[in-house]
């Protein structure tokens, strides 16, 4: 195997990927993680290029110590630029321990260069050590695509592997060390660490199509006003719910505001926009995280409360109905005097179809009306 030529081979391919992120990143400047990782192949290509000069006359604090340092700051980038797709948040502490372990690394590099065995460990077990974070962010990441983000972790993992069997090798052979401070034995771990590399630049950019992919999808779930879900995104997950649990008991609730178009006529559409904005945040918090809760129509809901018997949902709706009057009395400086009716069914999926749930539900919600609103109806369901 000719290390030379694969190397270049490598280099050509990773300028040609950094070209390609420096791109997307000028086409999509909010995606900032383009340009990090298009930098982290620039510092991959300069820091090969320079330690592929070793064998000629140049300063051996260009050729060792800034080498090491640019192929150190190339995973450090992948990093950098991972951390818009998990929930790990920057905080100044963070940041500052960030900087402070990148200084430690680099002052070690600078001791250790003129010893080039000692640098080549070192510099195995940062870049390992950077790569085992990387492999952890993804634990965290936003991205709901399993194997996609398990494969990228696979190789993040491999890579970190490789790269301490380097350190262990140099260490191994520490009297038959060649020029690079490497043992010949390590040409196949090097020869891992840039096809791997190279693998990593062309895997990246599909983090962020498959994160602009879950921002549609939520964005066309939601209903824009209220941020809750959507009347289709609403009866998806009911019919979901309607095949995982056919023996789960539910309470399926049609909820309506009274008199919402009094609100608009005497306050205008912006304080009745408000107010279903209000409303829908009030339910969410008196609603368990699990309940299934949507905006159906202009100023209605509904909701499937789960694994809950008709007494319990009797006194949530009431409840639900009690704080609405509480604490809608006014939006902002309008005294609206918001009031919410319910009607609901009590469900068993495997008994019921939830065809005739919503049906009955909204007869329940219906009766509410007519008995005067601000009150709760409990209707009645016959086994399909
Ligand atoms: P009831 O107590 O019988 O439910 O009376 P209501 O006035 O609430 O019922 P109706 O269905 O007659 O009126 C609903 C009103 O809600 C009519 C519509 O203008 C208004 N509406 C629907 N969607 C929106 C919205 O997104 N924003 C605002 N401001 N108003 C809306
Ligand atoms: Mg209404
Ligand atoms: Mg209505």
């Amino acid at each position: 195997m000719h290390l030379p030529t694969v190397t270049l081979l490598a280099l050509a391919i990773n300028l040609i990927v950094g070209i390609y992120l420096y791109l997307l990143y000028r086409r999509k400047p909010k995606d900032r993680c383009f340009k990090l990782w298009s930098y982290s192949c620039g510092f991959f290509v300069l820091g090969s290029a320079l330690v592929a000069m070793r064998p000629y006359p140049i300063p051996e604090f260009f050729s060792f110590f800034i080498a090491d340092c640019l192929l150190l700051l190339a995973p450090v980038y992948v990093l950098a630029g991972l951390v818009q797709f998990s929930r790990f948040r920057y905080t100044k502490r963070r940041r500052q321990l960030a900087f402070v372990a990148l200084a430690i690394a680099i002052t070690i590099f600078l001791l250790s260069y003129p010893q080039p065995g000692l640098l080549s460990i070192m510099a195995a077990l940062a870049i390992g050590l950077t790569f085992c974070l990387c492999a952890f962010l993804l634990k965290k990441s936003i991205i709901t695509e399993p194997i996609f983000t398990r494969t990228l972790q696979a190789i993040f993992v491999l890579h970190a592997l490789l790269m301490f069997v380097q350190a262990a090798l140099v260490l191994f052979h520490w009297q038959q060390l060649n020029i690079h401070g490497l043992p010949e034995s390590s040409i196949y771990t090097l020869l891992s660490h840039i096809l791997l590399t190279t693998l990593t630049a062309l895997l990246l950019p599909w983090l962020s199509f498959l994160k602009l992919e879950r921002k549609l999808t939520l964005k066309s779930q939601r209903d824009g006003l209220t941020r809750l879900a959507n009347r289709e995104h609403f009866f998806n997950q009911l019919e979901y719910y309607w095949q995982q649990h056919p023996y789960t008991p539910a309470v399926f609730m049609m909820i309506d505001i009274d008199f919402f178009k009094k609100v608009n006529d005497t306050f205008g559409h912006a304080v009745g926009d408000r107010a279903i904005a209000s409303v829908a945040k009030l339910l969410s918090k008196q609603l368990r995280s699990n309940d299934i809760i949507g905006r159906i129509g202009g100023e209605e809901f509904a909701a499937l409360l789960i694994d809950i018997d008709e007494h319990t949902a009797l006194q949530v709706s009431q409840r639900l109905c009690q704080q609405v009057a509480k604490q809608l009395k006014s939006i902002e400086d309008a005294q609206v005097e918001l009031t919410i009716s319910i009607g609901m069914v009590h469900v068993i999926p495997s008994y019921h179809d939830h065809v005739t749930a919503f049906k009955q539900a909204d007869e329940a919600l219906y009766a509410s009306k007519q008995a005067g609103r601000n009150t709760v109806t409990l209707g009645k369901l016959h086994s399909a």
